[in-house]
C-alpha cells in the first residue's frame, strides 16, 4: 500500500515542492518520517494519529513509513500535517474514488488539530505563488487562510475545515466549491491624512521632500510637538503600491503570521517597534527565522520613536540592512534572506530634558550634556539619514486657525511627479530615487552653479558641517529641484537643503 501526495514548504520567502511518499506494510507497528524533517515535523506523528482516530477512522497498527522528498531540503513547521494524513488515508484505502491525474495537480496545506480540525498556517501566499509557478491546478487549504490565497488568480482553491471533509471531497461524496479569486482594489487608508495637521509647515515640507526622494529622515523636537503623529502620516504621501509590491509585502507578513483575514495588503506598512523589544524582533530571527520589524517595514516605513532610547546594539545592527536593503540570517542549516527596503524615519528630543530651543519652557541642560546626548546616536547610523528637521510645538493661533491644511492627496500628487522624473532619469542606472545616488552619480546629476557652490562652501565653514553632510545636501537639493520640475539645481534649492542638517553641529 503506497501513495504519493504533494505539498509545499517554505525556505525564507520561497516555497519548495515536497512529495510525501507513504508506505504502509504489515509488521510491527511503527510510524516513521524520514527526509530531513525537523522536530516540529516529527511531532506531526502524534497530531496525525489523534486526528485520524478522532475523525472516526482507524489508525491501523501497521508499519508506516513516510518519506519527504527531495531529502536535501529541510522541512519545518506543521504545514505538512494535512498532506501526510491524506497520504496515510490513501495508502490505507480510506480514499479510493481518486482521480490520479487530479492528485498529481493538487497540493495539500494545513496543520491538524488533535480533533481533526484543519488550522490556519503562516505563509499561505508564498506557498500558493509557488504552486502556481509549478503549474499546480488545485490547492486544498485551511478555510481560515482562504482570503490570503484568493489573491492569486487561476488556482482552484478548495477551503476545508476538517479531515473528514477532505476525505469526503476526495472520494467525491461531497462537493466543495472553489473559492473565487477577488478583484484587487487598492484603497488608501484615509483615516490618517496631513489635512489633520495644522501648522507645522516646515515639517510637512521636509517629509514631502523625504517622500519624493526616498530620503531617510530624523525629526528633532520637544515632547508633544507631534513628531509621531506626523511620521504616521508619511505613509499617506508615498506612492501607490504596484501589484507586485503588494504581493511582496503580503508574502512577508504572511510568513510572520501578521496577516489576519485581510488578503492582499494594499497599504504600505508603517512599523513602529518599541525601544524595549529584543534585537531579534527588530532584525529577524528565531530557530526557524522569521522576518523582523525591518522586513515587515519593507516598501514602507520603519519609525523609531525616541531614537536615543534604543540600545547602541540595535542602532548598530540597523546599519547594514539599511545599506543593503536585505538582511541575511545565518543558521546551521543555511542562510535565510529577507528583503528590508524601507524608509527609515526616527524622532528624538533635542536634549535630555527635552526643551532645548523651545519658546515656552526653558532647557536645563548644559551644552556638554546636549553633546553627550546627541552622541548616543551612532555616527554611521546618522550617516544614513539625509534629512534632519526640527519640530516645534505648533503655535496656538495656527491650531485655532480656520484655514484648511493641504490634504495628503494634494501633497502626493507632487511627490508622484518628482518620483516619475527620477525613474526616467535613473532608468539606465539601476536606482529609483535620489537617495540612492552614489558619489560618482552625484557628480553627474547634482551640478551646482558658481553661486550655489559658494553658498554650500560657506555653510560648510560656518555651520561646521561634516564631510558626509556635503553629499546629502546635494542629494536633497536634487529632490527639491525635482519637486519643482527643474532640470538644474538652483540657489534656493541648495539653501533649503542646508537647513536639513540641523544637528550636525552637535555631533563630533
Ligand atoms: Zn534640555
Amino acid at each position: 500500500m503506497f501513495s504519493k501526495v504533494k505539498s509545499i514548504v517554505l525556505n525564507g520567502l520561497d516555497g519548495n515542492l515536497v512529495e510525501i511518499q507513504t508506505d504502509i506494510e504489515n509488521g510491527i507497528p511503527e510510524f516513521e518520517i524520514v527526509g530531513l524533517p525537523d522536530a516540529s515535523v516529527r511531532e506531526a506523528k502524534k497530531r496525525i494519529e489523534a486526528a485520524i482516530k478522532n475523525s472516526k477512522m482507524e489508525f491501523l497498527n501497521k508499519k508506516i513509513l513516510i518519506n519527504l522528498a527531495p531529502a536535501n531540503i529541510r522541512k519545518e513547521g506543521s504545514c505538512l500535517d494535512l498532506a501526510m494524513a491524506i497520504g496515510i488515508l490513501i495508502a490505507n484505502r480510506y480514499i479510493t474514488n481518486l482521480d490520479t491525474n487530479e492528485l498529481v495537480n493538487t497540493i495539500f496545506l494545513g496543520e491538524l488539530s488533535l480533533d481533526g480540525k484543519i488550522n490556519r498556517i503562516n505563509g499561505i501566499l508564498p506557498m500558493c505563488i509557488e504552486a502556481k509557478n509549478l503549474g499546480i491546478k488545485t490547492v486544498i487549504l485551511p478555510n481560515a487562510n482562504v482570503n490570503e490565497a484568493a489573491v492569486i488568480s487561476d488556482l482552484n482553491i478548495i477551503p476545508v475545515n476538517n479531515l473528514i471533509e477532505v476525505k469526503k471531497y476526495l472520494n467525491k461524496e461531497i462537493e466543495i466549491y472553489s473559492y473565487q479569486s477577488k478583484e484587487i482594489i487598492f484603497s488608501r487608508n484615509d483615516n490618517i491624512d496631513f489635512a489633520e495637521v495644522k501648522g507645522q509647515e516646515n515639517v510637512k515640507r521636509a517629509l514631502e521632500i523625504a517622500a519624493a526622494g526616498g530620503h531617510n529622515c530624523l525629526m528633532i523636537g520637544c515632547p508633544g510637538a507631534g513628531k509621531t503623529m506626523m511620521a504616521k502620516r508619511l505613509v499617506s504621501i508615498l506612492l501607490d503600491l504596484t501589484i507586485e509590491e503588494a504581493m511582496e509585502i503580503t508574502k512577508i507578513h504572511s510568513i510572520s503570521g501578521e496577516l489576519k483575514n485581510d488578503g492582499l495588503m494594499t497599504n504600505r506598512p508603517f512599523r513602529m517597534p518599541h525601544h524595549t523589544i529584543p534585537i531579534s524582533t527588530i532584525i529577524g530571527g528565531g530557530r526557524i527565522p522569521k522576518p523582523g520589524e525591518i522586513s515587515l517595514a519593507h516598501l514602507g516605513i520603519l519609525f523609531l520613536d525616541e531614537l536615543t532610547e534604543f540600545s547602541r546594539n540595535i542602532l548598530e545592527s540597523l546599519r547594514e540592512p539599511i545599506e543593503n536593503k536585505e538582511v541575511v540570517i545565518n543558521r546551521l542549516n543555511g542562510n535565510y534572506r529577507f528583503p528590508c527596503n524601507f524608509m527609515f524615519v526616527a524622532s528624538m528630543n533635542p536634549c535630555p530634558c527635552g526643551y532645548y530651543g523651545d519658546e515656552e519652557k526653558e532647557c536645563k541642560c548644559s551644552e556638554q550634556e546636549i553633546h553627550r546626548y546627541m552622541n548616543k546616536i551612532s555616527g554611521p547610523l546618522l550617516d544614513r539619514i539625509d534629512i534632519q528637521v526640527e519640530v516645534k510645538r505648533p503655535e496656538l493661533r495656527k491650531i485655532k486657525s480656520k484655514e484648511k491644511p493641504e490634504t495628503s492627496m494634494q501633497i502626493r500628487e507632487r511627490v508622484n511627479v518628482a518620483r516619475d522624473i527620477q525613474l526616467q532619469r535613473y532608468k539606465k542606472y539601476g536606482i529609483y530615487s535620489n537617495s540612492e545616488l552614489t558619489t560618482k552619480m552625484i557628480s553627474e546629476f547634482c551640478n551646482l552653479d558658481v553661486q550655489s557652490e559658494e553658498l554650500l562652501q560657506n555653510a560648510f565653514k560656518k555651520l561646521k558641517l561634516s564631510v558626509r553632510a556635503y553629499e546629502k545636501i546635494l542629494k536633497v537639493s536634487r529632490t527639491i529641484a525635482d519637486l519643482e520640475e527643474k532640470d538644474n539645481i538652483e540657489f534656493k534649492h541648495v539653501a533649503e537643503a542646508i537647513q536639513y542638517r540641523s544637528i550636525d553641529k552637535f555631533i563630533k
